[in-house]
């Protein structure tokens, strides 16, 4: 399975407290000697943003003092996206994006919603999409800004219990028991996006979200891209620890490559 890493170092060094989580990916890529490409190897055009988010959000994101990392961010997920054209995979480590940001606001430390982002750039070549939300919070902007496509699917952990046909919230305990059955649905995707939120890891540690269900979605990913030709963009977001995003990085990538 052909892998590319895209992340921008300067990012970690922004004020922002998620940004700290950075230091651990950072070091989990040097200790595995795994190479990354960084975001400005493609031009990133700001417009993509208003096809996403008002105008008015964008120009008050832009007053916040961490936007540089959140732009950033944003820009890692548009080249990784757009490299799944040469791989099959695609990982990302961000901060300040986030699936919480509304079209019209900001929620949480989302600022700028990757999640739809990367949605927005797949849709015209990759329209059925997949997306596996494991942070502990439910992704709010994803789910207003997919709600009326039905080819894109939300398998969301967030500990409700809802479901409105493609978009499907469950309580997290059911994750393990539910892997097989979501990556068998996963499956009829062209594409598919892993919402990998590190704070449902740290809050839930030794329950039902620990390192070996981790493992397990990792296995179905490499799996998943073994067997079908689906693209598969994994998006490291939520949390502040960096040691533990050093740990559940290398978990990942001890899998993956
Ligand atoms: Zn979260
Ligand atoms: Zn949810």
């Amino acid at each position: 399975m052909e892998f590319v890493v895209v992340y921008s170092p300067e990012m970690k060094e922004s004020n922002l407290a998620v940004c700290r989580r950075l230091y651990g990916f950072e070091k989990a890529l040097k200790e595995l000697g795994i190479e990354y490409k960084e975001p400005e190897i493609l031009e990133f055009d700001e417009e993509l943003l208003y096809q996403i988010h008002s105008r008015e959000m964008i120009d008050k994101s832009k007053k916040f003092f961490a936007f540089k990392a959140t732009f950033k961010s944003a820009w890692c997920v548009y080249t990784a996206v757009k490299l799944l054209d040469e791989y099959d995979l695609a990982i990302v480590a961000t901060a300040g994006t986030g699936h919480n940001a509304m079209r019209d606001r900001f929620r949480g430390y989302s600022f700028i919603n990757d999640v739809n982002l990367a949605i927005s750039i797949m849709k015209d070549s990759m329209p059925r999409i997949a997306v596996i939300d494991t942070d502990i919070h439910h992704g709010d902007g994803v789910f207003e800004y997919a709600a009326y496509n039905d080819n894109i699917s939300i398998f969301c952990f967030c500990n409700r219990e809802e479901s409105h046909e493609s978009k499907i919230c469950r309580h997290v305990s059911k994750l393990e028991d539910e892997i097989d059955s979501v990556f068998e649905d996963a499956g009829s995707h062209d594409a598919l996006i892993w919402y990998l939120g590190q704070d449902a890891f740290e809050e839930l540690h030794e329950q039902s979200f620990d390192e070996k269900c981790l493992e397990r979605i990792a296995r179905k990913i490499r799996e998943l891209g073994t067997k079908t030709r689906i693209k598969t963009l994994i998006i490291l977001s939520g949390g502040v620890d960096s040691e533990v995003t050093e740990r559940i990085s290398k978990k990942i990538f001890s899998v993956l490559i």
